[in-house]
C-alpha cells in the first residue's frame, strides 16, 4: 500500500517513495523553549508522531530516522531569562523537561534524535561561511544576512513573489540589509547576551540557519519530509530551503508537510485573550488519551477547534474503548498482523485520522457484538495510533485534580529562590521558601536539584 501525502511545495497530493527505504529520514522543527507549550504546540508533536508510526510500519522499525530539533538559543528565550532573572541554561533546561514530559503524556514517541541549537553552532557557522563564498550571503555592520535574489526559487513554498514579500511588510526593513527580504544568518551578541565567536565577531546564529545545520548533520544534504505548523511556512521554511539548497546546490527536502492552527472554543489562541491552555495544565484535568484522541478526531491539515465539549466526548468514547478492552482481557492479541487494514487505508490517504477512528467506531461496534476477530483487529490499531496507553485500572480510578495551583508560578519562584541562594541572599531564598509554603507547596533540595509537593 502507497503511502500519499500533501506537499505544501507542488501544492499537490503526492505518492511517498522514500530516497533510501533503509533510512527514510523526516525532520520537524520542535519548541523553543522558554516557557510550557501550549495545546497548540501539541498538534504537531501529536501529528507527525503519526506520520513516524506510519513510516516505522512500512519500512521496518529501525529503517526511520526522525529529528525533532529544540531552539534554545533565541529573542523571546532572552526576553524570559531577564524576565524571570534565570540564567538561560537553568530555565532552557527546565523548559525542555516540561516538553518532555508533555510529549510522553500526549503519548508521542521518542524521536531518533533532538538536537539542541547551542550543541550544533560550528556547523551553522561553516554553513554560513559557503554561503558567504557563493555569494549568497553578505556581510553588514557585524551582522550576515542572506540575499534572497541569489536564489531563484525563493518563494515556491510560501506561493508568494519576492515583489509581494517585499510590499506585504512582514520583513523587517532596516539599514544594514541590501533587499529588505534579506534575512539574518548571523547576528552580533548584545552585552549579556549568549555568545560565540564566529569570523563575523562574538553573536549568535538566526533561527533559520539552525534547521539548515541541524538537519544535515543528521539525515544529510537531503531528506524525505520536513514537518512544522503551518505559521512555519513562511519565513521559517522559506529561508531554510534558500540557505541549504544555496548552499548544497541540491533539492533539500521531498514533501513539505504543514499542520493546520489550533484555535480555542472558536478563537485565536492568544495570551492577550486569555485563551491560552497549556499542556501541562490539562494534565490535572484530563488522561493523555483524551488529549490525542480528540487532537486525531480533526484533519491534520484542517484547522482544529479546541472545545471543553470536544474534550468531554472523546473521554466519553475513551471510557467505552477502555471498558470492552478490560471486558475481554483474556482474548487480547496485540499484534502488526492484527492492525486494521481499512484504517491503514485511511491513514496512507494523506493521514487521515478522523476515517481512520471512524474505522475503530466500526470495529468497536463489532467486537461489541462479540466478533474476536474485530477486538483484536481494534485494540492491535488504538495502539498503532498510540491510544489507549492506561491500564483499565488507572484509567478508571483517575480523577481530575481541582487544584488552582499555577505550575508556572511555583516553577517561577523557585528558579527566582535558586538565583537568590546563587548570589547568597539567603534571607531572600528563605522568604521564598515560605511564600511557597503558604500556597501548600513544600520544596526539597537534593543533588543540586529542587523539586516540590503539595503539603
Ligand atoms: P514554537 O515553539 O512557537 O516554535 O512552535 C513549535 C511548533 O508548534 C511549530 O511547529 C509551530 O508551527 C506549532 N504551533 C504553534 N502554535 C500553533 C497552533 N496554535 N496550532 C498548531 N500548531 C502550532
Ligand atoms: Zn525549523
Amino acid at each position: 500500500m502507497d503511502y500519499q501525502f500533501y506537499d505544501t511545495y507542488s501544492n499537490s497530493k503526492k505518492i511517498f517513495l522514500p530516497l533510501d527505504p533503509t533510512n527514510v529520514r523526516m525532520y520537524v522543527c520542535g519548541p523553543t523553549v522558554y516557557d510550557y507549550a501550549h495545546v497548540g504546540n501539541a498538534r504537531p508533536v501529536i501529528v507527525f508522531d503519526i506520520v513516524y508510526r506510519m513510516l516505522k510500519f512500512k519500512y521496518g522499525e529501525d529503517h526511520v530516522t526522525y529529528v525533532r530539533n529544540i531552539t534554545d538559543v533565541d529573542d523571546k528565550i532572552i526576553e524570559a531569562s531577564n524576565t524571570l532573572n534565570e540564567d538561560i541554561v537553568s530555565l532552557t533546561k527546565r523548559t525542555i523537561e516540561y516538553f518532555h514530559d508533555d510529549a510522553e503524556y500526549v503519548g508521542a514517541l521518542k524521536p531518533t534524535y533532538e538536537p539542541k541549537a547551542t550543541d550544533h553552532i560550528s556547523e551553522m557557522i561553516s554553513i554560513i561561511e559557503k554561503l558567504i563564498k557563493k555569494n549568497h550571503a553578505y556581510e553588514s555592520d557585524g551582522n550576515v544576512l542572506f540575499a534572497v535574489d541569489t536564489f531563484e526559487n525563493y518563494g515556491q513554498l510560501s506561493g508568494k513573489s519576492l515583489e509581494d514579500l517585499i510590499a506585504g511588510s512582514r520583513v523587517e526593513v532596516a539599514e544594514y540589509k541590501k533587499n529588505s527580504a534579506d534575512f539574518i544568518l548571523w547576528k552580533p551578541s548584545k552585552e549579556n547576551e549568549p555568545g560565540w565567536d564566529s569570523p563575523w565577531g562574538k553573536g549568535r546564529p538566526g533561527w533559520h540557519i539552525e534547521c539548515s545545520a541541524m538537519s544535515e548533520k543528521f539525515l544529510g544534504q537531503m531528506f524525505d519530509i520536513h514537518g512544522g505548523g503551518q505559521d512555519l511556512t513562511f519565513p521559517h521554511h522559506e529561508n531554510e530551503i534558500a540557505q541549504s539548497e544555496s548552499c548544497n546546490d541540491k533539492k533539500f527536502a521531498n514533501f513539505w508537510m504543514h499542520n493546520g492552527f489550533l484555535s480555542i472554543e472558536g478563537e485565536k489562541m492568544s495570551k492577550s485573550l486569555g485563551n491560552f491552555i497549556t499542556i501541562n495544565e490539562l494534565k490535572n484535568r484530563y488522561q493523555g488519551d483524551v488529549i490525542r484522541l480528540n487532537m486525531l478526531l480533526t484533519h491534520y491539515r484542517q484547522p482544529l477547534n479546541w472545545t471543553e465539549k470536544g474534550l468531554k466526548e472523546s473521554k466519553k468514547i475513551l471510557d467505552k474503548w477502555y471498558k470492552i478492552i478490560e471486558t475481554n482481557n483474556q482474548n487480547l492479541q496485540q499484534d502488526h498482523e492484527n492492525i486494521s487494514k481499512k484504517m491503514m487505508v485511511a491513514l496512507a490517504d494523506d493521514v487521515n485520522t478522523p476515517l481512520a477512528i471512524s474505522e475503530l467506531h466500526q470495529l468497536y461496534k463489532a467486537a461489541n457484538d462479540g466478533d474476536n476477530k474485530a477486538l483484536n483487529a481494534f485494540y492491535s490499531s488504538c495502539k498503532f495510533l498510540g491510544i489507549l496507553n492506561s491500564s483499565y485500572n488507572d484509567w478508571n480510578t483517575w480523577q481530575p485534580s481541582d487544584t488552582n495551583l499555577d505550575e508556572n508560578l511555583i516553577n517561577e519562584l523557585i528558579a527566582k529562590r535558586n538565583q537568590a541562594r546563587n548570589s547568597k541572599d539567603f534571607s531572600e531564598a528563605d522568604r521564598i521558601r515560605d511564600e511557597l509554603l503558604n500556597l501548600g507547596v513544600i520544596l526539597q533540595d537534593k543533588d543540586g536539584k529542587t523539586t516540590w509537593k503539595l503539603k
